[in-house]
């Protein structure tokens, strides 16, 4: 038998890093070269133009058409200069990743020639075949186009030969068929109702920015090995594979030495990153071998959510030229740590200040318990749907399935913080004021302790946790869009402070003082989200029955947690955030359904080849060849001796016998269970079926074959092992 899975270890040992040569300006001087950002702008427009541009981006002004071919006139001179030939709307379908659909410049002029063309139409929309993109539903029962329209808050930027134009994508009835189409309505209403809030303070605040600096963790595989485990091709992870003897737990991976291999594909990736305007800023080894880690400066949200998409694209790019593959999977190999996407996620006002930061004066502190005080009320409310909103086929390995942290969502605060809410919420109202001589009563909420600022007594096991001036959102999955947990988080947040204006404008209304109604429905809803609140170890089994006690939402069942998008309390938040319709709620879940059973079928489909294409024959064979010793030991030394001495190979000979067997068995009834969820025509109950059926059977098959892997003789061995594919040399 040749052994592709050897040839791939060799040559795998035999790739030297590959030498990138950095450009000679610094990194200042490089960035964002290939973005037509403000500096492009003012260069390549007319005054009057960037005047009104900056007016569209900063403060959501109309755009018009004489402005729009203005403005498509500077960035093709721009783009001309750069040798660019063709332009796309780069956008964020329902599926994973982006869409492109490349034009050329070209057109008829008209006289049987060409004209390079690039009108403010081209630039403000496109229209792919919306056909081919996942929609559930939302084509068939509304409107069969959809188009593609300009996003001027995110700059357009080159790659390669190409002007891409970041746009939402949405129906021609107006319902999104993406994620930055509802992300950009989350914002806004984040924006209305934050900014709101932050007048009872300061009345010249203008806008609220949510920002988002999110850290990105993936795996490198080396190409060949990667080329010889058809499961990693076609699912991204491995579905069998039994555990090196050494992984992760020498914890000498995490900040260890970065391979010269991998540091030479990060500075590449990197310089390209930085030309495209994404602020990387640290990169190091995670805890996993093999597994990394890639953070930027945080940014407005809706430009992180581009600036990540693009670098997940980037990043597979530039590892093909260093040899590697990248794996962006939450949970590539089993036994040893997934791969997230922490998102860090603050407010910050036009005024600079940022929201979640104490402040000198007491007014500033008790702006600051106002904005975490209605954050965990948004979390708390919809923690269920927070969950779904991070939720997916893949992620499901990494949340209470085989590894933490639960599929709970939680908030961590720290000791400082926790003290001072529960002083704001017990204390004697009028303890938290002092008489202040002839101005009356005065605010009087305890000092803020610098120290709090770098609080970094951590709880690593919390999916929401309080960092000093932002929230960490951990259960993010390293695969997914971050928009989608921002949508969510951004709407609660601004259903959580519209609601509480309301019902301080309420008090004021009968009376009451600012401040004192302020603090009043403060103090009501450190209450109410109190269940919300959990410090101690997430990851232990005590807190999953505390948090079923709290009435958090416990549900682990990947299908299951999409339904809480279609929960009242939810439909009720999108559609008065102005977020999300009813209908469009509905077709998205459809295709959260049917991307969950997709992949699991493909999955269950790779493990049925795999089973019955190598790893039974291989088994096989060595059967067979154990078998033939026995045979010949017979022969030299009699039926009673010869079993004797080879009493070991024939247990073996036995087992292997066994496992087979309860394969090829399992890989019938994964054949079946499949032949039986594929006739549900319902997404939902489909979806179902295929994690309550489907899903488990893969693992019982995975078990055996784990176990042959150890039995078997390693030079048959056909699909390179966790130990060859975990470390890079
Ligand atoms: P750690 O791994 O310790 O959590 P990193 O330095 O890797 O931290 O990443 C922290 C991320 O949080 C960075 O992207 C950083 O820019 C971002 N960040 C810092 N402050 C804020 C903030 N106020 N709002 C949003 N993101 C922030
Ligand atoms: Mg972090």
């Amino acid at each position: 038998m040749s052994n592709l899975r050897f040839e791939a270890v060799s040559e795998a040992s035999k790739r030297k890093p590959v030498e990138v040569t950095a450009p000679s300006e610094r990194p200042s001087e490089f960035f964002g070269k290939k973005v037509f950002n403000r500096q492009k702008m003012y260069k390549y427009l007319p005054a009057d133009v960037y005047e009104k541009l900056v007016d569209v981006i900063d403060n959501g002004a109309r755009l018009d058409r004489n402005i729009a071919n203005a403005v498509a006139k500077g960035i093709k001179q721009w783009a001309d200069e750069n040798g660019v030939t063709h332009y796309t709307h780069w956008f964020q379908p329902l599926t994973e990743g982006t869409a492109e659909k490349h034009d050329a410049f070209i057109e008829h002029d008209g006289k049987g020639g060409m004209i390079e063309e690039f009108s403010g139409k081209l630039l403000v929309q496109q229209e792919p075949d919306a056909s081919s993109f996942p929609s559930g539903g939302i084509r068939s029962t509304f409107e069969a186009r959809g188009y593609s329209a300009w996003d001027p808050t995110s700059p357009v930027f080159i790659i390669d030969d190409t002007l891409c134009i970041p746009t939402v994508f949405i129906s021609y009835t107006g319902e999104a068929l993406d994620y930055k189409a509802p992300l950009l309505r989350s914002l806004h209403a984040v924006n209305v109702a934050a900014t709101e809030v932050c007048h009872y303070f300061n009345p010249d605040v203008k806008k609220v920015i949510s920002n988002l600096g999110w850290e990105q963790e993936y795996f490198l595989v080396d190409e060949s090995l990667y080329a010889a485990r058809p499961d990693l091709m076609l699912t991204g992870r491995t579905l069998m594979g039994h555990d090196s003897a050494k992984n992760q737990q020498m914890d000498d991976h995490y900040f260890g030495a970065i391979p010269e291999r991998v540091q030479a594909f990060m500075k590449d990736l990197e310089i390209q990153a930085l030309e495209l305007g994404i602020p990387c800023k640290t990169r190091h080894n995670e805890v996993a071998p093999n597994q990394f880690e890639l953070a930027p400066i945080f940014e407005e949200t809706n430009l992180a959510v581009d600036h990540n998409m693009l670098l997940m694209s980037l990043m597979k790019k530039v590892a093909r030229h260093h040899g590697f593959r990248v794996l962006l999977h939450e949970k590539p190999f089993a036994g040893i740590n997934g791969s997230g996407k922490h998102n860090n996620w603050s407010l910050a006002t036009d005024t600079g200040i940022l929201l979640h930061g104490p402040g000198k004066t007491p007014e500033d502190n008790l702006r600051f318990v106002v904005f975490i005080t209605e954050t965990l009320m948004g979390v708390y409310k919809h923690n269920g749907l927070l969950k779904a909103s991070i939720m997916s086929a893949t992620n499901a390995h990494r949340l209470g399935a085989n590894e933490a942290p639960p599929a709970i969502i939680s908030s961590f605060l720290g000791k400082q913080l926790t003290d001072l809410l529960e002083h704001i919420e017990k204390a004697d109202k009028k303890d938290l004021f002092t008489v202040a001589g002839k101005q009356g009563m005065k605010l009087d909420i305890p000092e803020i302790p610098e120290l709090m600022i770098d609080n970094t007594d951590r709880n690593r096991t919390s999916p929401f946790a309080f960092t000093g001036n932002r929230f960490e959102f951990r259960a993010v999955g390293s695969e997914a869009n971050c928009a989608s947990a921002m949508i969510v988080l951004n709407t609660a947040v601004a259903e959580a402070l519209t609601d509480f204006k309301k019902r301080v404008d309420e008090l004021i209304a009968k009376g009451e003082d600012k401040t004192s109604a302020i603090i009043d429905i403060v103090r009501q809803d450190l209450k109410t989200c109190k269940p919300i609140r959990f410090d101690g170890n997430g990851y232990s089994d005590e807190w999953v029955e505390e948090a079923a006690k709290r009435g958090l939402d416990c549900e682990k069942s990947c299908p299951k947690i999409f339904e809480r998008y279609l929960d009242p309390a939810s439909i009720k938040m999108f559609e008065d955030m102005g977020v999300m319709k009813k209908n469009e709620l509905e077709a998205r879940n459809e295709v959260k359904w049917e991307t969950y059973t997709k992949k699991i079928q493909i999955e269950a489909r790779v493990m049925g080849d795999l089973s019955m294409n190598h790893i039974i024959p291989v088994a096989t064979h060595y059967q067979s060849q154990l078998a033939k010793n026995v045979e010949n030991m017979i022969d030299i030394f009699g039926d009673e001796e010869g079993k004797k001495l080879t009493a070991r190979n024939i247990n073996i000979i036995k087992k292997i016998a066994e496992r087979t067997q309860i394969i090829e068995t399992g890989v019938e009834e994964l054949v079946n269970a499949r032949k039986v969820a594929n006739k549900i025509e319902n997404e939902h109950d489909k979806a179902i079926a295929y994690h309550d059926t489907v899903a488990p059977k893969m693992e019982e098959i995975r078990y055996q074959i784990d176990k042959l892997e150890l039995a078997v003789a390693d030079e048959l061995w056909t699909l390179p092992k966790y130990r060859e594919l975990l470390f890079i040399r």
